[in-house]
């Protein structure tokens, strides 16, 4: 049960269409939902979202275990809300108009680290980092422009995150928590450097003491069946290297991981019954030729691929068609895209 709850009045003439973006919010996420009469709860993983048809308005309630949670469950119903035709924004009981959001964690840079030859390690430091360890694995890395003093996001009048712009606007990447403090002191990230990367660039200039944000955690956490098979690139090690971790011991399956060199390789815990398949651009490695040819147990299973937008939808769709995976035993995510080469005029 939640600890924290945020109320408020979504007012509009149609409250069925209201209450009809969150029902396909939950078909497409495919959550736990009650609905009975008038009213609609939905479980995410932040927490709960419960709505309630009334004469002229529906209301809305959010429960979370914590501010932080609760923060991300309402930055979830702008998102729906914005999708309807008319978009209607709710009137909150509170907002904390112009506070840090609570999902935003300010920390310094502690240490910078080439642990393998295209693998940064990123060591932060700050006083709210213990809830990073649950709730997703990944987090926004929001990054001040060069030589700019940070100007950090704030809560906005209507309850939505007011983002800094102009000069002050922030390179936002989504990043995943390599490793942390129990105590919740410190926080690792690794970086994939890459040409032209903007972050890649930052860590061969961030100095310990550099202001930098990390906002989340967000995201899913790791499969959740007797088998699986994970295939990811570089930007997915950290991700994979926490999952593999988590996995019960009993776990059966495997995990292709594509490297641009075997020297970035890194040790691993992992379930005895998972085979670690490590593989090499410089040699022909290639994760979509190792998911067609992996066989798949009838049941009980769970495949998950990360890596390039485009081969992450040539996966969905192999999934999908070929393996005929109901959505519940995949996910399949872009976590970087090839820019796309310009058209000739
Ligand atoms: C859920 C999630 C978790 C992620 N976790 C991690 C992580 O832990 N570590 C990590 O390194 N990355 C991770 N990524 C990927 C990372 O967010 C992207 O690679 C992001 O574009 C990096 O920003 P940048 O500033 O380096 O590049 P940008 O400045 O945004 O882009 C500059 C150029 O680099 C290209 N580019 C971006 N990524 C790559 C790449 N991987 N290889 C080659 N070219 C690239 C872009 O197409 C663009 O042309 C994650 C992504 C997601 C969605």
């Amino acid at each position: 049960m939640g600890v924290a709850t945020l109320r408020a009045r979504v007012p509009g003439p149609d409250q069925a269409r209201t209450l009809a973006v969150f029902r396909d919010l939950g078909q497409q996420l495919e959550l736990t939902m009650v609905e009975s009469g008038h009213s609609l709860s939905l479980q995410l993983p932040s927490g709960e979202i419960a709505l309630k048809q009334g004469k002229s308005e529906v209301a809305l309630t959010l429960t979370a275990a914590n501010d932080a949670r609760l923060y991300a469950l309402q930055q979830v119903v702008f998102a729906r809300l914005a999708r309807m035709q008319d978009p209607v924004l709710p009137v909150w009981d509170h907002v904390d108009t112009g506070a840090l959001p609570p999902t935003l964690a300010v920390t310094q840079v502690e240490t910078v680290t080439q642990i393998s030859p295209n693998f940064r390690r990123v060591r932060v430091v700050g006083t709210d980092l213990r809830r990073f360890a649950e709730g997703g694995l990944h987090f926004r890395l929001l990054l001040p422009r060069l030589g700019h003093a940070p100007v950090w996001p704030r809560i906005g009048a209507d309850g939505r995150t007011e983002w800094p712009e102009g000069a002050d606007a922030m390179h936002r990447p989504v990043y995943t928590v390599r490793a942390m403090d129990p105590g919740g002191a410190w926080l690792d990230f690794d970086v994939f450097v890459h040409e032209g990367g903007r972050v890649t660039d930052w860590t061969l200039n961030a100095a310990p003491g550099a202001w930098v944000g990390l906002m989340g955690p967000s995201g899913r956490e790791g499969p959740d069946a007797g088998w699986v098979a994970l295939f990811g690139d570089d930007t997915a090690l950290p991700a994979m290297a926490r999952m593999l971790a988590d996995l019960p011991a009993t776990t059966q399956g495997h995990a292709y991981i594509l490297l641009e060199t075997l020297e970035d390789q890194q040790v691993l815990s992992h379930p005895a019954g998972v085979t670690l398949h490590w593989m090499s651009r410089q040699t022909g490695g290639d994760l979509l030729s190792a998911l067609r040819s992996q066989a798949l147990p009838e049941t009980d299973r769970f495949v998950w691929f990360a890596g390039e937008s485009a081969q992450a939808a040539t996966a969905r769709a192999l999934l999908k068609t070929d393996f005929t995976l109901l959505r519940h035993e995949t996910s399949v995510s872009g976590y970087w895209a090839q820019p796309t080469p310009a058209t000739p005029t």
